[in-house]
């Protein structure tokens, strides 16, 4: 089960503990008795899990995936539209 931290927005308070996944993120400090807890997780990549954010980061992987494909597939395809040269009209002044 994965370690969780959080930290108090309110008073700073930070505090470590084994959550399931599946359980609810704390919300309650236990110094100042409010429902200031952020959960932090602070595992690897830096990355920081704010409330029901794992949600918006799934929908956004999908997002992702999306536009990575259109990359791809936009720099697989050539274009075909080669620089064309511009003709330039030579004005002779007479
Ligand atoms: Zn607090």
């Amino acid at each position: 089960m994965p370690t969780y931290e959080y930290e108090c927005s309110s008073c700073g308070h930070q505090l470590e503990t084994i959550q399931n996944f599946s359980e609810a993120p704390l919300k309650k400090c236990p110094q100042c008795k409010k429902n200031k807890l952020e959960r932090l997780i602070s595992g690897g990549g830096g990355f920081i899990f704010k409330g029901d954010g794992f949600y918006e980061t799934d929908y956004r992987k999908e997002g992702y995936k999306d536009a990575a494909k259109k990359d791809k597939e936009a720099s697989s395809a050539k274009p075909d539209k080669k620089p064309t040269k511009k003709k330039t009209k030579k004005k002779k002044k007479t």
